[in-house]
């Protein structure tokens, strides 16, 4: 026991105040160096369960924690999550009044908190000094540390004061620092910055299994939006635009279209801000159209879906807004809309930021670099995981099976005739003593009236024009299938030319060929039954699905009601994942409810009542 009367076992109290039985990976470790007064960087992805890293272990120390982030809904969003675990804490920013931080302080000197966050702005106060000087700080825990580094994408100058902060308090901390987005660069100026000594590092890696990324190219962006947020219709959403003005306009298609969706950017009033920010966080309106300036220190965990309209600047941004879909670790969907125009907007951007803020010559071949990663992300028909992780200097396996490049459905086309075709235009060619590179016999086949093309007579060739009926793209996908199977050669060189392969005779005597070719995805084949695809659930019988399913809603509408009742949003009552283990385990009595993930002794307390209620009434109504 400490001096708060808690047990000193991690595992004891990851059941008791938050109700889980198992880590999640990197978890212990982190739990271990802090307590062993090591100062730390841990990598950990969006959802991983940073927070239960120190959380943990500020029930175990004596004293007071403090925990600096940038935002402040996130903070006030963590309270209040604390709260309804049963763990005191308070938060210091500019949203407080007067009297409200001298209460805050007051209180803190008292040590009536266990964890007080702090905005990066209020570190030079005094106060927290004066703090230091009545009670221990044994840890201070740095969230969001990336924000320290001008490399990253989201540096905040007020992070620098860190260091400084620390070396005034009454005795060093353990440092503890926090981020899910740094490339190696951003890696080495927190470790510099935050001053941190002999520290303990771990990456739990950057993937997040649950997350399925796609991009599309269409031509049509927003009616491709429309069908895809009709298709999620009832779950929670962000679209991101790039500007302000797009905002405005797909907020109002939407709207029109009977969509629930609101909106956020800068140039909205902050009264206007709250209020849409807040139906977005509590359900009230399930889709947000948003500028980039939402969702840093959102943690709504329960969102479905998030799709960018327009392409980020670069992969890091991308990542982090992305991965703000599916927290709860459900099955969650980040889909890019791309279109050229979206790497000139940027590029401008770049450039014309660059003359604002007076930044070096560097900064902006540094952010035009950081673009064209993120163009290759958007174009390249590889792996969408594999480019996202190496980029993070990861080595992932080039096939994930659950995004858009590696899920499209690829089937076997019979190609003889057109493998015919094309290699004997190669041959042709030779006859004449020519030969050319793809594209020009690509034109020949498709009987294209270049200039070229007559001045060499080549319009005569028995096989110009005999592929007119296909088109450029399927003949050069064929050409290079062809080149890997043997049947034709390429030339090496600055200008390399198509002559036939090892393999071209057997073809002309009537050896049959197939590629695979991609298939316009279904989609109705690509999704999931919500409970078929936990392991919990095991083999479930269809009718135990449906009930399941019934049950899950059921309980949804009384997690709503609660939520409404006590001014928190839903998902800090229970989040879906806690709802559907319910619904799997259908507890019957208070020490049943404890078993479910998510559940812990003072959320059994205050809930058990309502919801083994309404569980038992689901039981008798089946
Ligand atoms: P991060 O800050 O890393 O994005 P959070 O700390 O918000 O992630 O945690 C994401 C979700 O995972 C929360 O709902 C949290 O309660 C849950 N979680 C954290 N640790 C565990 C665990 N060991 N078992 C089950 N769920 C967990
Ligand atoms: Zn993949």
């Amino acid at each position: 026991m400490n001096t708060k009367g808690i047990a000193l076992d991690k595992s004891v109290i990851l059941k008791q105040y938050f109700g889980y039985e198992h880590f999640r990976r990197g978890q212990e470790e982190v739990i271990d160096a802090i307590i062993a007064r090591r100062d730390l960087l841990a990598l950990m992805p969006t959802g991983a369960g940073k927070s239960l890293c120190y959380q943990i272990p500020a029930l175990m120390l004596d004293g007071l924690v403090v925990v600096i982030s940038p935002l402040i809904s996130l903070m006030k969003d963590q309270v209040e999550a604390l709260h309804s675990e049963g763990i005191h804490a308070a938060f210091l920013n500019s949203s407080l009044s007067r009297s409200e931080y001298a209460d805050t302080m007051n209180r803190a000197m008292r040590g009536e908190y266990t964890i007080l966050y702090i905005a990066p702005e209020r570190l030079d106060h005094r106060d927290m000094h004066a703090v230091s000087a009545v009670l221990p700080v044994p840890l201070v825990v740095i969230d969001e540390a990336h924000c320290v580094s001008q490399w990253g994408h989201d540096f905040r100058h007020s992070y620098l004061e860190i260091a400084q902060f620390i070396k005034k308090l009454a005795t060093r901390p353990t440092v503890a620092a926090f981020t899910a987005t740094a490339t190696p660069r951003v890696t080495d100026d927190i470790i510099r910055h935050l001053e941190l000594d002999n520290h303990f590092f771990i990456s739990t890696g950057f993937d997040r299994s649950n997350l399925y990324f796609e991009v599309q190219k269409p031509n049509d962006k927003y009616m491709t939006l429309l069908n895809l947020v009709r298709e999620r219709e009832g779950k929670s959403g962000i679209i991101y635009c790039a500007t302000r003005a797009n905002v405005e306009d797909i907020q109002r298609r939407l709207s029109d279209r009977g969509i629930q969706a609101t909106r956020y950017h800068a140039g909205l009033s902050d009264v206007e801000r709250h209020v849409n920010q807040d139906d977005f966080i509590f359900d009230r309106k399930p889709v947000i159209v948003a500028t980039n300036a939402f969702g840093m220190g959102i943690d709504k965990s329960n969102v479905s879906y998030v799709i960018h309209y327009n392409m980020p600047k670069n992969l890091e941004s991308y990542y982090q807004e992305a991965g703000r879909a599916g927290r709860d670790g459900e099955k969650a969907d980040c889909i890019l809309l791309y279109s050229p125009q979206d790497v000139q907007i940027n590029k401008s951007l770049i450039t014309r930021g660059a003359g604002e803020f007076h930044q070096s010559e560097d900064h902006i071949a540094n952010n035009l670099e950081l673009l064209k990663q993120m163009t290759f992300y958007a174009t390249v028909g590889d792996c969408l995981r594999n480019r996202m992780l190496s980029y993070f200097g990861e080595k992932p396996p080039s096939y994930c099976g659950n995004c858009s490049n590696c899920n499209t459905q690829f089937d076997e086309i019979d190609i003889t005739r057109e493998a015919q075709k094309i290699v004997s235009c190669v041959y042709r060619l030779k006859e004449r003593g020519r030969q050319f590179g793809k594209t020009m016999v690509t034109d020949i086949l498709l009987g294209r009236s270049l200039q070229k093309i007559r001045q060499l007579k080549l319009d005569s060739l028995s096989t110009f024009g005999i592929m007119s009926d296909s088109d450029n793209h399927l003949i050069r996908l064929i050409i290079d299938e062809l080149e890997q199977k043997g049947y034709l050669l390429s030339s090496g060189g600055d200008y390399p030319v198509l002559l036939p392969g090892g393999k071209s005779h057997a073809l002309l005597k009537g050896e049959s060929v197939t590629m695979m070719l991609p298939r316009e995805k279904d989609p109705a084949q690509s999704k999931k039954p919500l409970f078929a695809a936990r392991p919990a659930a095991g083999r479930m019988d269809p009718r135990r699905q449906a009930d399941n399913m019934a049950l899950f809603e059921k309980l949804k509408i009384l997690r709503s009601g609660l939520a409404r009742e006590e001014g928190i949003p839903a998902y800090i009552i229970f989040s879906d994942a806690a709802l559907l283990d319910m619904c799997v385990k259908r507890p019957k009595n208070p020490k049943e409810f404890l078993g479910v993930s998510g559940v812990g002794e003072v959320k059994c307390k205050r809930y058990s009542g309502a919801f083994l209620q309404a569980i038992d009434g689901f039981r008798s109504s089946i």
